[in-house]
Parts: structure tokens; C-alpha cells; sequence
């Protein structure tokens, strides 16, 4: 069990030196004990995956009280975006693991006649898993199921702005597994400064760009190999031909479930101007028809709260700034600095030098712009970095695909948003300012593991062509070449 580390997490007077000797001495038993997990079978790797859903499942109610005392996180948020995930994620390892783990044939090319070749996953060693709040459990955990999967040992650090969170998971995890395997160390950016400066073999790190390239500059100091699950401002276009109220269900549940703090939450909102008005009341319909009216909602206790005090500041200001620069609130507004509330706010007119239009909301804000040709629509989002999700909502396929094909994005959603997060088939990441590399299933699999290339000579002739380089073997390079050219 992992006393000393929770001891020197809990130990508030535990100084920045101790807590950098602990992770010093947790790091090299990690390093040891990871190279006898490169051996490990499908059958070890699975059992623990499975304690880890069981846990997840037992302590459910823990989950809900310390998602709540966090972020008031309504129970059916937690079930459908916390513990579901996770679930999921372990269902899919449990299954897969034996199949992910096998050697894959690769058929030899014709240069490599008369030889055998395959590729091999070996764990990559020692991981780092350093997760946001927004889903704090989730983001958490699910990486640590494929580092798992993948034979790794693995030291998370979680997100300081969900402490209930972070203390129920350092706990969790402190019965499951002994410190050599997987460790918690609690802290903000000094803490994660002194995990980063280890020499760690991988690092999976979810939060902002901004972190993100912080991350990604102390691992070239080791070149360790870093995935980024990053955020950004995951743009929604909505064609005139879109099932109105299907699509704006979707959105408005996409946009203000978890109160919009969601990597993939939609963003910049594109409407064809043809259908604004008419969209504009379709989403005050359907936010009184999953909230009951915009001026009760901070009692309603499907709503849950931005995170702390710092992100409600963040996120009035931006609102504060568009009304500044002549956005129109056509819809909610409501706000209580107390509670750090904000409602459901729908805003047009927005000018495009405000900074919520160049910031990532990450709250419950709606900016709703219009355009008449989609090419301005898709000009808008290729003059920004490529976000994390793109949505767009239309029957019309012309529309779609010229959406598609003219933009970049992690990942797409057509006619639904965020729900292609939870597609255990599909790779979830970001492009360049949105992130390098895959989570979940077997791309998680991949991430936390080297594909190495392996190959063996049976018979091949390449001796044939080795020095001395006489007349003979000339003419056999020569041929050689005159084949391939
Ligand atoms: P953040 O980048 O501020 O923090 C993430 C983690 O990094 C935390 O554990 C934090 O303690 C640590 N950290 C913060 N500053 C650091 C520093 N200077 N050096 C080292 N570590 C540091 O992100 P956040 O506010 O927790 O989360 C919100 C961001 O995360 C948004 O941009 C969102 O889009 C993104 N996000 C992405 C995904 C995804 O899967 N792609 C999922 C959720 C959130």
C-alpha cells in the first residue's frame, strides 16, 4: 500500500524538498518493478483491470459525494460521464487485452524475401498520467486502464481544483496497488514540476495547450514520448437543412452538461442565418425543457457549478467583455459570484476581437455567429488552431463533407456532440494545438505501448551483397537496383 506517499501527500507541512525526495524514491521503485512487468501475461494484466472496475463501481457513492463537494456534479452527470467511461473503458481491456498484447505478422516486403517479421507492443515503462478537474475521476482513470493494459507502472497526479476527487482516488488507488505499480502524488504545478524533471518512459498529460507545451518542454530534456490531451474551441456549424430540434438537443445538452466545462463542450456556434431567429428559440425551448426556466436554474439540481472561484471570474469576464464590444444576451445572463453560478447564456452580435472569441470558453456560455456561405463559416475556423472536436448538423451531405474535408479537427461529430468520446472503436485526440496522439481501447493500448519491429533472417540473400565489393557483387547490387528502379 502506498502509506508513505498518501503520508508525505497528507502531511500538510510535508515541504516541496520531501515531497521531490519521495517522488525520487517512489520513481526508482517504479523503475525496478517496471521490468518485471514487461513479462507480465494478459490474464495478470486483466485481473487488476477488473479489481480497478470493481472498485470503481463499489465506491460509487464516494464518486458522487466527492464530485459533488467539488463541483455540485449531479449524480446522473457522474454516472454518464465519470463511472460509464471508466466502465467501459475496463469492459473493452478485459476483453481485448490477450489480442492487443499478440505479435502481428507483417507480410515481407520484396526486398526482405527469406525473412519473418512482426511487431511487438512492449510496455513503455514508467508512466506519468497528469489529469485536469473537469472530469477528474475519468481522466484519471481511463488512461491508467490502458497503462495497465499495456504492462506499465504508472504515477498519476490529479488535478488540485477537485481535491475530494484527488483524495478519493489517491485512496482507491492506495488499496488496489502496491506503490511500485501505481502511485498518487497530490499537488499543483511544483508537484507536477517535480514528477516532470524524473526520467519518466511515457507521459500522458490532459489540460490545457498552454500546459501542454510546458509538458512537452520537460519531457524533450529526457525525450520522453508525451501524449497531449489538449482543449481549444471546438466549432459547431449548423446548416439550414438540420433537424432544428434534434440538433439543438444535442447541442444544448453537448454544451451545458458538466456547465460547459468540457474539453469537446461546442464553442464558436456557426448558424445559417436563414434559420438564426428560429435557432435562437429552439435553444431557450430546449433549455426549459431539459432545465424547467433559465431564471430557476441555480436551484435546479441538474445544473451543476464552474469549479472554483478563479474559473467563475474567467468566465464572467469574458461575458462582461463581449456585452463591452455590443453582444446581445438574448437569453440567460443570470449570475451569483457567491456560488460561483453563471447561467446558460446565449449571446449574438458578438464581435470577433472579443476574447471570448479567440479563448476557450470552457463554461456556459453560447456565442452564436451566422453565415450565408458556408466557405465563410469554414474561413472563420481554419483562421483559428485546430480544435478538438468539430461538429456539424445538416441532412445536407454536400454540406457536410465540404465542412470535413476543408477543416481539421481531433475528432468530428455529424448530427450528435461529444458522443463520439465515448466510441471505444474510434481514436480520441487532438491535432496540433488540440494535442498529439490517442486515447482509449486499443489506440489507448498503442499510446502506452512501443510497436517495436522485430525481424529474423531465415534465408534472405542480403550476406550476398556485403564487401568485399568484387565484380560479382556489383552486378548483384546492380540487378538489385534495376528492380526496384
Ligand atoms: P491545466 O492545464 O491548467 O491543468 C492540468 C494539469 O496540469 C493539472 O493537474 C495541473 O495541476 C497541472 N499543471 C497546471 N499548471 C502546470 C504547470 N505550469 N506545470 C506542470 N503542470 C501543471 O488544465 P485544467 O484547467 O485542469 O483543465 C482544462 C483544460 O484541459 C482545458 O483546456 C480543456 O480543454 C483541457 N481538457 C482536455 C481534455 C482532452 O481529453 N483532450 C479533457 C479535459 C480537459
Amino acid at each position: 500500500m502506498s502509506t508513505a506517499v498518501q503520508d508525505i501527500n497528507r502531511d500538510a507541512a510535508g515541504s516541496a524538498e520531501a515531497q521531490r525526495a519521495e517522488i525520487e524514491r517512489v520513481f526508482a521503485k517504479q523503475q525496478a518493478y517496471a521490468l518485471r512487468l514487461r513479462t507480465s501475461t494478459a490474464a495478470e494484466r486483466v485481473a487488476k483491470i477488473k479489481r480497478l472496475k470493481e472498485m470503481v463501481l463499489d465506491r460509487a457513492e464516494d464518486i458522487y459525494k466527492a464530485c459533488y463537494e467539488d463541483f455540485r456534479k449531479p449524480e446522473a452527470e457522474v454516472d454518464m460521464t465519470e463511472i460509464l467511461p471508466i466502465v467501459m473503458e475496463a469492459n473493452d481491456a478485459i476483453r481485448h487485452t490477450k489480442k492487443w498484447m499478440k505479435d502481428k505478422r507483417v507480410r515481407p516486403t520484396m526486398a526482405m524475401l527469406g525473412t519473418q517479421a512482426r511487431l511487438h507492443y512492449e510496455p513503455r515503462g514508467v508512466c506519468l498520467i497528469i489529469s485536469p478537474w473537469n472530469y477528474p475521476i475519468n481522466l484519471t482513470l481511463m488512461p491508467l486502464v490502458s497503462a495497465i493494459a499495456a504492462g506499465n507502472t504508472a504515477i498519476l497526479k490529479p488535478s488540485e481544483m477537485t481535491p475530494h476527487c484527488a483524495r478519493l482516488m489517491e485512496d482507491m488507488m492506495g488499496e488496489l496497488f502496491d506503490e511500485q505499480e501505481v502511485a498518487t502524488f497530490q499537488g499543483a504545478v511544483e508537484t507536477s514540476q517535480s514528477l516532470l524533471a524524473q526520467p519518466f518512459d511515457h507521459i500522458f498529460f490532459t489540460g490545457s495547450p498552454a500546459v501542454g507545451k510546458i509538458v512537452m518542454g520537460a519531457a524533450s530534456k529526457h525525450l520522453t514520448s508525451v501524449t497531449l490531451e489538449l482543449g481549444g474551441k471546438s466549432p459547431v456549424v449548423v446548416d439550414k437543412s438540420a433537424n432544428l430540434k434534434k440538433a439543438v438537443g444535442s447541442l444544448v445538452w453537448g454544451k451545458f452538461a458538466n456547465n460547459g466545462q468540457t474539453c469537446i463542450a461546442p464553442d464558436l456556434t456557426y448558424v445559417h442565418e436563414d434559420i438564426k431567429d428560429a435557432f435562437v428559440e429552439e435553444v431557450k425551448a430546449s433549455l426549459e425543457r431539459m432545465y424547467g426556466s433559465i431564471d430557476g436554474i441555480e436551484n435546479n439540481p441538474d445544473y451543476c457549478r464552474i469549479v472554483n472561484n478563479k474559473h467563475y471570474g474567467r468566465i464572467k469576464h469574458l461575458l462582461d467583455d463581449a456585452r463591452e464590444r455590443g453582444a446581445n444576451v438574448v437569453a440567460g445572463g443570470l449570475h451569483d459570484d457567491a456560488q460561483d453560478f453563471l447561467a446558460p447564456t446565449l449571446l449574438t452580435d458578438v464581435d470577433r476581437e472579443a476574447e471570448i472569441m479567440q479563448e476557450e470558453i470552457f463554461g456556459p456560455l453560447m456565442p452564436i455567429l451566422t453565415y450565408s456561405d458556408v466557405d465563410d463559416a469554414i474561413a472563420d475556423i481554419n483562421s483559428r488552431p485546430k480544435p478538438l472536436a468539430l461538429y456539424v448538423y445538416g441532412k445536407d451531405d454536400r454540406v457536410i463533407e465540404r465542412v470535413i474535408n476543408n477543416t481539421s479537427s481531433g475528432g468530428v461529430g455529424i448530427n450528435t456532440a461529444m458522443m463520439h468520446y465515448l466510441h471505444g472503436n474510434l481514436p480520441f485526440g487532438g491535432v496540433n494545438n488540440s494535442g498529439i496522439g490517442n486515447a482509449h481501447g486499443e489506440f489507448g493500448f498503442k499510446t502506452f505501448s512501443h510497436e517495436r519491429a522485430v525481424l529474423r533472417d531465415r534465408f534472405s540473400s542480403s550476406f550476398l551483397m556485403q564487401p568485399p565489393y568484387t565484380p560479382f557483387t556489383r552486378k548483384l547490387i546492380q540487378w538489385t537496383m534495376k528492380y526496384f528502379v
